[in-house]
This record gives structure tokens, sequence and C-alpha cells, in this order.
């Protein structure tokens, strides 16, 4: 694995096809999956490492974030990555972009409306990552799932070549998406009435309830049952991010809450396969505790 900090330099090392996983680092199995994925589909995967200020609002964590780049190359290098990317904030931003992108519509609600200019930064610097590193393909977790219709609504808008696949949540034994958040969990018990929710909802679905309104209500519900209130808890349109009466395409549960001084998001993505059947994906449980938790 070759540790580069500029476009340039990444590319100078591609062979074949090239998959790009971005990532701000701390690396879960949530990331490694990612990386496992372009593994599978491309010659030459390339890992991004870099916690990106503009996604962050005044009084977020940006200095809380997680950070650990030993840790984070060993994990990556032994998850197969061929490149790891990982530029200062100068590399990345020499001077204050006056360019920012702005994805209209989709980008205002949700996370959008509780951070506001927070997926500004997330399309800014994914399409500088796109640009800079010309990838063929780029690989995103359903655990982030607006940030993944953002994604594929700049590239659509903007051309970009690059294909972007979306990838199954991957959770903690007990139903907790793995976050790098985690890590500084202080009420787990009550963190984990987000995904305990959307299991209730999954059931429902599996039961027959296809009406928007009474699964978020039965996530709510459920959380609030486990002492989680949630900011919100919202079916909507995947292409479009707009509320769903009922679940007949692809589209997704989303739910968030604050835990303590860390604030969490979850959602149970949901596909409509060829026979038209509506197929919940609450995504994969690990068999054991994650790597965030590994002593060092
Ligand atoms: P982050 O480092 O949190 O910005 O995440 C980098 C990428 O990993 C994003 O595409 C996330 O959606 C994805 N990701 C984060 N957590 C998970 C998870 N638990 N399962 C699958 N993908 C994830």
């Amino acid at each position: 694995m070759r540790v580069v900090t500029s476009f340039q330099e990444a590319r100078h090392g591609y062979e074949g096809s090239v998959g790009c996983v971005p990532t701000m680092g701390f690396l879960h199995e949530g990331h490694l999956s990612l990386i496992a994925a372009a593994r599978a589909d491309d010659q030459t995967v390339v890992v991004t490492l870099f916690v990106n200020p503009l996604q962050f609002g005044p009084g977020e964590d940006l200095e809380r974030y997680p950070r650990d780049f030993d840790r984070d190359a060993a994990l990556a290098e032994g998850a197969g990555t061929d490149i790891l990317f990982a530029p200062s904030t100068e590399d990345m931003y020499p001077t204050e972009p006056a360019s920012r992108v702005t994805v209209r519509g989709l980008a205002d609600t949700l996370e959008g409306a509780h951070r506001p200019g927070h997926f500004e930064g997330v399309a800014t610097v994914v399409t500088k990552l796109l640009a800079g590193l010309r990838p063929d393909r780029a690989y995103f977790g359903r655990k982030d799932a607006q940030q993944l219709s953002v994604v594929r609504r700049l590239v659509a808008d903007l051309s970009f070549p690059a294909k972007i696949i979306g990838c199954p949540t991957v959770r903690e034994p007990d139903g907790l998406a793995l976050s790098s958040r985690n890590i500084n969990l202080e009420e787990r018990s009550r963190a984990l009435g987000l995904s305990a929710g959307l299991r209730a909802a999954e059931a429902a679905i599996r039961q027959g309830e296809q009406r928007g309104p009474v699964l978020e209500r039965v996530a709510r519900e459920e959380a609030e049952r486990r002492g989680l209130e949630l900011q919100y808890a919202s079916l909507v349109d995947a292409d479009t991010i707009e509320p769903l009466e009922q679940v007949d395409r692809e589209s997704f549960l989303a739910v968030a809450a604050r835990v303590g001084k860390t604030r969490l998001i979850d959602n149970l993505y949901i596909t409509v396969n060829a026979a038209g059947r509506v197929e919940p994906d609450f995504g994969h449980l690990l068999p054991g505790p994650s790597v965030l938790y590994d002593e060092r």
C-alpha cells in the first residue's frame, strides 16, 4: 500500500479499473466492507482518509471526531487497499474554496435541515475526490442513505463518469449501526432505540404494512419505549428524499437522535425486487465486537 497526499501521486499508481472508497477515517467494519466491495470489482483500490472541515457546522464535533492515522493505515492495508490518499486540510484546500457544490432540494431536508451546510460540504469534497482521483467506481454506505442519494444526484447532474455503488449497513452484534462516533457514546442502551425502532418497522413491513406514516410511528414508539426521542422518523423516496405515503419504490426510513453529546443517524433501506416485491434491508450484524474497540 502506498500512502499519498496529492491527487497526482495517487493517479500515478493506477493499474486497470479504479475503485475509490471515501472515508473520514477511524475505520471500522462498515468501511472495510466498502473496501472489500472495491477489492472484488476493481484492480486498483484507493481509500481516502480526510476529516472534511467543510461538512461540520459551528458547534459540531470536528475537534472531537476520532483520528488515528497508524490504526487506519494498518486496517486499510489489511483490507487490501492499494493507495491510501491522506491529504492534510492544506493539501485539500490550499485556499478557502470559493466554488461550492449545492445539491438543491434533496440536500435540504432530514440531515440537511438539522445540519445546515453539511451536504454542501459533502458534495464539494466528493466532487473534488471524483475530479482529482477519476475513479471508475466509488463506494458509499447505505448507512448514510441521504448522502448516497445526494452523491448519486450530483454525479448525474455534473456528468462524472464514476459509477456509484451503494453497500449495505454493517452493524454491531446488538444492532447498533457502526459509526466512528460510537467510541464516544455514553448511553449505549438508549442509542439502541434507533436500530430497535428500525427493526420494528422492518417486522411491520414483512407483515404487509406499507403505509409510511404507520412505519414512522412504529419506529418512533419503539425508540421511545427504550427511552430515546427521535429527532425525525421519515420514510422518503431514495431518488428525491421526498416523503412517501407508501413503500412502493426504492426508499428508506431515516431516523436520527441525539444521545448525550453524540448525534446518531440510521435508516432501514428498502428496495423493490424484479418481481415488484418490497425488500427491507436492515444490513449485516457483526458476529462479535467491532475493531473499533480493539486495544492497540
Ligand atoms: P465516514 O467515514 O463515516 O464518512 O464514512 C465513510 C463511508 O463509509 C460512507 O460511505 C459511509 O456511508 C460508509 N459507512 C459508514 N458507516 C457504515 C456502516 N455501518 N455500514 C456501511 N457503510 C458505512
